[in-house]
């Protein structure tokens, strides 16, 4: 899978793809990470990358003319395969299932906006999407793609040392699990300044440790984040004992 991002801060990518599966990840050549300075498709003498809005108001926003002549000289056609992403406070909101979806493509593009934003004829004639990490506003999409980035290339097969494991984490499950965090974990020691480890993950007996890892990540979604249990009836009862059922829609 080939990342291209298109910024006009090249150096702000010197770091967050250094460490751990994303630097494995490409090592391995399962990922590849292309940034693109968009100065470089500019044709004045200074490089201009940004003007004045129309209609006034504060600030500067990126020119169409260099974010549509990269992306024209990346891809001179596109494929379904190769998705334009516009990263914009104002866009569908990322999460992990958008994540799963972009791990399927061949190659992304990601253009990172700054100042007060992109001229909108981006958004309308040459992304595929606008996406957002969150409602808020950052001050350039550098981070939002450096996130995008990670969350999809830990999806992207051969990535992740255990393809299985990643099905267990938070927003991935299947089935009932859906929409329900990750249980908690615990490592050594089994007992820190008194607070113990609970009892059954030191038992040995895997169905039992299979079921408390289902409940509490269950009690933990109530508790953190109700909201991903819209969909699924949680019942409590007064052992508490927690189950889940996915109600038919
Ligand atoms: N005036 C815009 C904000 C511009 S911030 C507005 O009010 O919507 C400058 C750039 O930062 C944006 O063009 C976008 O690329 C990036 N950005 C800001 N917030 C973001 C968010 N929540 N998610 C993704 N990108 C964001």
């Amino acid at each position: 899978m080939i990342f291209h991002v298109l910024t006009i801060f090249p150096e702000f990518f010197r770091g967050p793809f250094e460490h751990g599966v994303l630097r494995r990840g490409r090592e391995a050549g399962a990922v590849e990470i292309r940034i693109h300075n968009l100065r470089d498709w500019t044709a004045d003498r200074h490089k201009t990358v940004d003007d004045r809005p129309f209609g006034g108001g504060e600030g500067m926003l990126l020119k169409p003319e260099p974010i549509f002549s990269a992306v024209e000289s990346i891809w001179p056609e596109r494929s379904p395969e190769q998705k334009v992403l516009l990263l914009s406070a104002q866009g569908r909101l990322f999460n992990q299932e958008i994540a799963n979806q972009l791990a399927q493509m061949r190659e992304l593009v990601l253009i990172c906006g700054r100042y007060e934003g992109v001229d909108e004829r981006v958004a309308e004639h040459l992304a595929d999407e606008e996406l957002s990490i969150g409602n808020y506003v950052l001050s350039g999409g550098e981070l939002a793609a450096a996130v995008i980035i990670d969350a999809v290339t830990r999806l992207v097969p051969g990535v992740l040392g255990n393809d299985s494991s990643r099905l267990f984490e938070s927003f991935q499950g299947t089935g009932h699990a859906a929409g329900v965090l990750d249980c908690p974990q615990y490592t050594r020691p089994a007992d820190y300044r008194g607070w113990k480890v609970p009892e059954v993950l030191l038992s040995g007996n895997h169905e039992e440790i299979r079921k408390w890892r289902e409940r509490s990540a269950l009690e933990k979604t109530a508790r953190l984040r109700p909201d991903l249990l819209s969909r699924t009836e949680i019942q409590t009862n007064p052992d508490s004992e927690c189950s889940a059922r996915r109600l038919q829609s």
